[in-house]
């Protein structure tokens, strides 16, 4: 270890009780297994440590990046310079006189949809299938089959500038594939949901339904991907016209560049057969990107986001 990466090492273990890692793959740590290596890298396991590490980013004034399940992210060839923390605080309460259940940021959707099953709640079962962490999702407003995480959030704890506070649903002035965590930087602590009582085989049923009809459309499990490449497109008078409809009628379908595909049975989709690189993602992006304005005239939105090495959320 070089003698500055030391010292920061030293100083992390003094101020949060364990080491940081080095020269991390950031490949391991995305579904689309691709990315060069992490400066330095921290999972936290519970909210005080994930504080911690972005307060000690802060004040030694390394660029830092928090993800979740990385299931929505390409990182870049060159890795990332600075700390990535991945955010595995886990937890579930459940509320039963308000109806309500909240989740840690850091556990996993599937986590948190097969609980709410197995106790016979309610209203969560659209997002089954749906990979990553719930502050992966209440970032972008996740969402399958017309219904997003943010419809059904009542209130959250939130962490910006330093400062913890409670906030309720209106703070995230959710949208499509939005909310105003993207804008604001600020950090997503743990969320509470609005449930409903019903028995457990009956949300279990729906839950089942929902990921055999996912099966359908979506690459087999275990295909590296990111999930839709590129955001559906509303027109001004609300009109929804799909990406992957307008990617299909270009022609897009299993066009290649180097180890990345677009999925032959889902336009919007790459997938990475085996070695690709994030330049290959880019350039058959920017292919995909360009028929579709060529034919329609329409600019398609990448949906996946691109953590260049010196990006920071600071
Ligand atoms: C096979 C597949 C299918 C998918 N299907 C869907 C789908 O049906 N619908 C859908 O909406 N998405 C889908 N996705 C995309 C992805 O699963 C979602 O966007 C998911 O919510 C991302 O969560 P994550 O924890 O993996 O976030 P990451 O990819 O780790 O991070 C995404 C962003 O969230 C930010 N973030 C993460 N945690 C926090 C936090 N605690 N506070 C503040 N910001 C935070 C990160 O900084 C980053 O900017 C799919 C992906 C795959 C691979």
């Amino acid at each position: 270890m070089k003698e500055g990466t030391k010292k920061i090492d030293h100083l992390f273990l003094a101020l949060v009780g364990r080491s940081l890692q080095t020269s991390v793959s950031l490949k391991e740590h995305s579904t689309f297994r691709i990315g060069g290596p992490a400066d330095f890298f921290f999972e936290a396991y519970n909210l005080e440590e994930l504080k911690q590490a972005v307060l000690f980013a802060r004040d030694q004034k390394i660029p830092v990046y928090v993800i979740g399940g990385g299931s929505n992210i390409l990182f870049a060839d060159e890795g990332y310079r600075g700390l990535i923390i991945k955010n595995s605080s886990r937890g579930i309460k459940v509320f039963l006189e308000s109806l309500e259940i909240e989740a840690l940021s850091g556990t996993k959707l599937s986590e948190l949809v097969d609980f709410a099953a197995q106790s016979g709640l309610s209203g969560l079962e659209f997002m089954a299938g749906i990979p990553g962490t719930v502050g992966g999702a209440v970032w972008g407003n996740a969402g399958a089959f017309g219904r997003n995480i943010g419809d059904i959030l009542v209130s959250a704890y939130i962490w910006e500038a330093g400062e913890e506070r409670k906030v309720k649903r209106d703070f995230f002035d959710f949208g499509y594939r939005s909310s105003s965590l993207k804008k604001r930087r600020s950090l997503l602590l743990s969320a509470r949901f609005k449930v409903e009582k019903e028995t457990s085989e009956t949300v279990q049923k729906r839950v089942n339904d929902i990921l055999s009809l996912r099966r359908l459309k979506h690459p087999p499990a275990g295909t590296a991907s990111a999930g839709s490449f590129f955001k559906n497109i509303f027109m001004p008078d609300g009109q929804k016209i799909a990406a992957g409809l307008l990617l299909d009628q270009a022609g897009v379908k299993g066009l290649r560049c180097g180890d990345a595909q677009v999925y032959p049975r889902h336009a919007n989709f790459i997938i990475n057969l085996g070695q690709a690189k994030a330049a290959d993602v880019l350039t058959l992006a920017a292919e995909m990107k360009g028929r579709v304005k060529e034919k329609f005239g329409l600019e398609l939105e990448e949906e996946v986001i691109y953590l260049e090495a010196n990006a920071s959320m600071l």
